[in-house]
């Protein structure tokens, strides 16, 4: 989209009235959906400290990449963390909870003031915060809202950017923890479109192959993201496998490898991983083709009701008789389209893997690699 000039794509509502063939129906499942969500507490969690209440969580698993992917946790992860940042917003008169569209029930969003009491930044992701923060080794939460201000002005993803910078900083293009000069080439290069600033703007894999590194944390050219694949083996399974690159959201197992959603699977074992990362794809095709924000996935993880809550509301929006079964078929129906289309662009299983210094390289302080075999990996595709 960014080489063709695409900077979003509006969808013009009409009238703005959405047509429900059985509105008491929707009433009455969307109230059970509701009361899934607001009772579950990693959705209370999120609408209290954002999704940065996961900078502590995912540093005391020894899975935050830190400083281009060399180190499991950050020494100053409590400088960046959700509980630091929620104090900040409360002390300079900001918001701490805030909802990104109307009817948002969770409100994981925020308005971050700065020492001014002047609004900075908004929607300020636990993703941008790592990434600008522990893997480019910047402790300054102040310097990170102002480089993830920069960003979103611009139009540039915080993720791929920040891992970007991350590579750039082991390049020795600037030091390790330099916020001050990120925010520079952000403003004066990036911005700017300058010869340093097209190569960053590219992101991490433009950054690494033009300075001649080995260490370039991507899967199908796309950054890899905030939970480190060794520490961390379910994650690891998505990112080889996502069609999308190297992408969290597609089969988040962070929920139950960390988080202990929807049952428990030891993130430092093999075992369960490939399996666990195959039905949350599944499950999340399904979940983002109606639409609704990938939030919702913790209860729909934990809460019985909700799943049937959402099947219903579905129906009772279209006025269909879909089952549950339905929605999974929509979900394996929709990852194999997509994987297909990969194929015919020239993907194969050689794309689905991690780079190599995740199988060569143990992280601390669990001091593990990523020990799938490529046959291991492609077992993702069975079913
Ligand atoms: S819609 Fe999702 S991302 Fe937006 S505020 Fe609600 S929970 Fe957060």
């Amino acid at each position: 989209m960014g080489s063709k000039k695409i900077k979003f794509i509006t969808v013009d509502p009409g009238d703005g009235k959405v047509a429900i063939a059985d509105p008491e129906k929707f009433k009455q499942a969307n109230r059970t959906f509701i009361k899934s969500l607001v009772s579950h507490p990693v959705t209370e969690t999120l609408g209290q400290y954002g999704t940065n209440c996961l900078v502590n969580i995912i540093n005391e698993a020894g899975g935050l990449p830190t400083k281009n992917f060399t180190q499991g946790q950050f020494e100053d992860h409590d400088k960046i963390s959700g509980e630091t940042m929620y104090d900040i917003i409360k002390e300079r008169g900001g918001k701490p909870k805030h909802n990104c569209h109307p009817g948002c029930v969770i409100q994981c969003s925020q308005i971050y003031n700065d020492a001014k009491n002047e609004r900075l930044t908004a929607g300020f992701e636990y993703e941008s915060i790592w990434a600008m923060g522990a893997d480019c080794c910047v402790s300054d939460l102040d310097c990170i809202a102002e480089a993830d201000q920069i960003m979103d002005d611009i139009g540039i993803d915080s993720i791929e950017t920040s891992v970007a910078m991350a590579v750039a900083m082991e390049a020795g293009i600037l030091e390790f923890g330099d916020g001050e000069g990120v925010c520079r080439i952000l403003r004066e290069e990036v911005a700017q479109g300058t010869e340093l600033g097209r190569i960053i703007g590219n992101g991490a894999y433009s950054v690494g192959t033009t300075y001649g590194l080995t260490r370039i944390p991507v899967v199908k050219k796309q950054a890899i993201p905030a939970y480190d694949p060794r520490a961390i083996k379910g994650i690891g399974i998505t990112y080889a496998t996502s069609t999308m690159g190297a992408d969290h959201t597609m089969g988040y197992t962070i929920a139950t490898n960390i988080l202990g959603v929807g049952g428990s699977v030891d993130p430092l074992s093999k075992e369960g991983q490939v399996e666990l990362s195959r039905n949350l794809q599944i499950a999340t095709a399904a979940i983002d083709s109606t639409g609704m924000c990938l939030f919702i996935a913790f209860a729909a993880l934990d809460n019985e009701e909700c799943i049937p809550a959402i099947v219903d509301m579905l129906n009772a929006r279209f006025g269909t008789a879909l089952t549950g079964d339905d929605v999974t078929d929509l979900g394996k129906y929709i990852l194999k389209l997509e994987r297909d289309f990969n194929q015919k662009a020239g993907f194969n299983n050689a794309d689905d893997r991690l780079p190599e210094f995740f199988y060569n390289e143990p992280i601390a302080p669990h001091n593990v690699v990523f020990d799938f075999s490529g046959e291991e990996i492609d077992s993702f595709w069975d079913f």
